[in-house]
């Protein structure tokens, strides 16, 4: 090597060239290629020379042709080792750092720069104390080097075998991987001690980050390795059970998972979910409990209908046909839904209101709401609510629970096949509510059409779009449907049939359907009118016509059998007289016999679940101390019409000829049997009160006369609900005369004229008017024998046949 051909601190021109990105220190080789004109100028100049040159690095390596402000006042002296010239005209050179130099001046020169530069001064002084740093700095730069992933180890060998401090510091700074600003400031730091401190405190920084830098990578590492570990054994299971024979099942099965599930339209972020699942699926062993888990919940997302629907038809001419040939009557209720369906066919999304179908059973609700589906090119899917207590049956559990399933709806949905479907909520005024959540709760999310667009059942676990399902409800009555509920739907009630109207439906419908199911020819087996109105009459009581139905079902049984025994031949028109041959004995008496005058009993009429109901109020007195007692079924909900029935007649008690005391004297029992639904409690008021007065007055009440009204304390009778249907029971129960509120007058009108013809309205305003009607004869204002009432009232009946009623 060729050392210290220079003194310390003296002067010397040399050409120069400036460096980029890269400082070299005394001591180190290092090789660069030089491609700029002045730089190889001055390369050409130095080896023509003595082969020494100035190399000092720029500040900023992006400038082409630096100035004298541009490069580093300090630099390195340098001697060229090799050189050689390539073929685009550069020179790659070999070059050894000598001495430090600092530029005094710059001057150019035949194209190149020439620095005047003085040499700076080499310490080579070694004191314990330097010798102590050094070996610190030695011990930092193995560790760094072993961290550091580009540095060879040869490297550190060859460098920490130097002892003295100057040519130790640079040969570590010449392989550190820091920035060049920080090299740079290594090399214009003098003092071998200044600068082994400023490689200590570098090192350390350096170790640090490395370590964090080789914790990471380790991780990432790991974490590679992990996933090819299960790519690797995912590959090798498949091998195996190649090797077993079951690879193409399972691979088929896969396969055709994922067919399926790109081919069913989903939504995204359920088509994600069944990728996920079928991932999950893959690397499941196959007969596993939870690949059955697995594969149940895939098959779920695939069978429901994301984006499959019926092709609607909204000719609402068409509609009201297929209405009109389904169902006899009901013109009312039909016109109804054909607006509805006709709003339906104008808007473009309906949003909003629900058809709720209210009514006794039997009366067609069902029918009317598949009739609907079919007008409309809809599919049809009932879910009955009757019972329902559970949300999860709406809603389905999540899969974490053992044999999970979807709720109903979703079910449903399956079953329709299509987004679109009509979807008939059965029974709405049946769901209960308990611990286990309530599900009218999910029931109005599924009907909200803010929400149902979002529905999402807890096992699917993602969304599925309600928004384009027709939702019809049925109920029988509409006081137990949740109010929220009753908000969204619009109501339309169904009442009852009329006798002709009952033998029209079972000539038209019931009967043709009936010999169909049970393989009898129609032009065969016939029903005379009279037969239907015997059925209708004898062994039925009803609103609407399900049990009529079931009779006519039970004849045809009855009928199959003889066709069976006398060959294929036989023929029937089945005549009145032989209908208990099949029906066995009449299960309702004939209604004349019930229509006694009785002392204490008024005939009331009731709204049921199950339609109009006849309600024979009783009312018995016995010694005591003016106690009433209500029993029944609605004994609580009266209490009040009660109170108010027992005012008023203390409030007459003179002008109807009763004891003005009979409070204190008399216990007073009434009794009135189930049936009524609470809400209708209170339209007992004036039955109740006609059997209270009856009671009293001893003077029976008539057994042909049916009432309905409730009363207030001054006898005033207040309209009541539900009058068609009442009006229609007491018709069926053959009673004529019918006293009921002046202001349900305008009910009549819904009233079956065939129905109206028969009957007598009475209309009234005051409770004095009803007794009127109701009693046998009129009672006779109290002439002060009191004492004689209270004798007969308490012991002996009075003449005739009609007698107290006895608790
Ligand atoms: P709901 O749902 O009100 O209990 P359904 O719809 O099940 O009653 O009716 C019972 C039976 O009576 C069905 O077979 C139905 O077709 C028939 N039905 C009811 N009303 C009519 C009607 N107006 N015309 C023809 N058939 C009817």
């Amino acid at each position: 090597m060729t050392q210290a051909t220079f003194k310390n601190d003296s002067l010397e021109t040399l050409p120069m060239v400036p460096l980029r990105d890269v400082v070299v220190f005394p001591h180190t080789m290092i090789p660069f290629v030089v491609g700029r004109r002045t730089s190889l100028l001055a390369v050409e100049h130095a080896l023509s020379q003595n082969k020494k040159i100035f190399l000092s690095t720029q500040k900023d390596a992006k400038i082409d042709n630096p100035s004298a402000d541009d490069i580093n006042a300090i630099g390195t002296i340098a001697n060229i080792i090799q050189s050689l010239k390539l073929p685009n005209g550069n020179i790659k050179l070999l070059v050894e750092g000598n001495f430090r130099g600092r530029v005094l001046e710059l001057h150019e020169q035949e194209g190149c720069s020439f620095a005047l530069v003085k040499v700076i001064e080499r310490k080579t002084q070694v004191t314990p104390d330097l010798e102590k740093e050094m070996q610190k700095a030695v011990s930092l730069f193995e560790k760094y080097v072993k961290l550091s992933p580009n540095l060879p180890y040869e490297t550190m060998i060859s460098t920490i075998r130097v002892t003295e401090p100057g040519r130790l510091t640079d040969t570590i700074s010449a392989h550190l991987q820091v920035g060049i600003e920080e090299k740079q400031r290594l090399l214009e730091t003098f003092e071998p001690k200044d600068r082994l401190e400023a490689i200590v405190e570098i090192l350390d920084n350096e170790i640090e980050k490395l370590r964090v830098d080789r914790k990471i990578h380790h991780r990432v590492k790991k974490q590679m390795e992990k996933a090819q570990k299960e790519y690797y054994l995912s590959e090798k299971m498949k091998a195996i059970q190649q090797e077993l024979g079951r690879k193409d099942d399972r691979v088929n099965e896969v396969e055709e998972l994922k067919q399926k599930i790109e081919e069913a339209r989903m939504p995204k972020e359920a088509k994600e979910k069944a990728l996920q699942e079928l991932k999950r699926l893959e690397v499941m062993p196959p007969i596993s409990a939870e690949a059955t888990v697995s594969r149940n919940y895939l098959e779920w997302l695939l069978a429901v209908p994301w984006s499959k629907k019926s092709k609607e038809n909204r000719d609402i001419t068409r509609a009201e046909k297929i209405l009109n040939e389904d169902h006899y009557g009901l013109e009312k209720i039909k016109e109804r839904i054909v607006e509805f369906l006709a709003v339906r066919s104008l808007v473009k999304n309906p949003k909003g209101s629900i058809l709720c179908l209210a009514g006794p059973p039997g009366v067609g609700k069902t029918s009317l709401a598949q009739s609907i589906a079919k007008a409309t090119g809809r599919k049809f899917v009932r879910l009955s609510l009757g019972g329902v207590r559970d949300e999860a049956e709406i809603r389905g559990h999540r899969r974490t629970y053992i044999g999970a399933f979807p709720g109903q709806i979703i079910q449903l949905m399956k079953k329709a096949g299509a987004r679109n479907p009509v979807f008939l909520l059965d029974e709405v005024d049946k769901m209960s509510m308990d611990f286990r959540g309530d599900p009218s709760a999910a029931l109005l999310e599924v009907l909200d059409p803010e929400q149902n667009a979002t529905f999402v059942d807890h096992y699917l676990d993602t969304e599925f779009d309600l928004s384009q399902v027709m939702f019809i409800a049925t109920a029988n009555v509409l006081h137990t449907v949740p109010p929220a509920l009753k908000d969204r739907m619009e109501v339309l009630r169904l009442a009852g049939y009329t006798l002709s109207e009952k033998i029209n439906i079972a000539q038209r419908f019931l009967i043709p359907k009936q010999l169909k199911t049970h393989g009898l020819d129609p032009d065969k087996i016939t029903f005379e009118d009279l037969t239907v109105r015997d059925i209708i009459e004898k062994y039925t009581r009803e609103a609407g016509v399900r049990n009529l139905e079931r009779e006519v079902a039970s004849i045809c049984r009855k009928i199959a059998r003889r066709v069976v025994k006398e060959g294929p031949g036989f023929t029937l028109s089945l005549p009145p007289a032989v209908l208990s041959d099949y029906l066995g004995v009449p299960k309702f008496r004939a209604k004349e016999t019930e229509k006694k005058n009785e002392i204490g009993v008024a005939v009331g009429l009731a709204w049921t679940e199950i339609g109009g109901e006849i309600l024979t109020i009783e009312a018995t007195q016995m010694k005591g101390k003016g106690k009433l007692t209500l029993t029944g079924k609605l004994g609580d909900v009266m209490q009040e019409s009660a109170h108010a029935a027992l005012s008023y007649v203390r409030g007459r008690a003179q002008d109807l000829g009763v004891d003005e005391d009979f409070h204190r004297k008399f216990d007073i029992h009434i009794h009135i049997p189930e049936g009524a639904i609470p809400k209708d409690g209170p339209s007992a008021g004036i039955t109740m009160t006609t059997a209270l007065v009856s009671l009293l007055t001893r003077i029976p009440a008539r057994g042909d006369v049916a009432m309905t009204g409730e009363i207030t304390l001054r006898g005033k009778v207040l309209p009541i609900g539900g009058l068609k249907e009442k009006v229609l029971a007491a018709h069926r129960f053959g009673i004529r005369t019918i006293i009921i509120p002046r202001d349900n007058e305008k009910d009549l009108a819904d009233v079956p004229p065939e129905v109206q013809s028969e009957l007598d309205f009475k209309l009234v305003d005051t409770m004095d008017d009803v007794l009127k009607i109701a009693l046998a004869r009129q009672p006779a204002p109290a002439t002060g024998k009191e004492e004689f009432q209270e004798k007969a009232i308490g012991q002996a009946p009075e003449e005739g046949s009609d007698r107290p009623m006895a608790h």
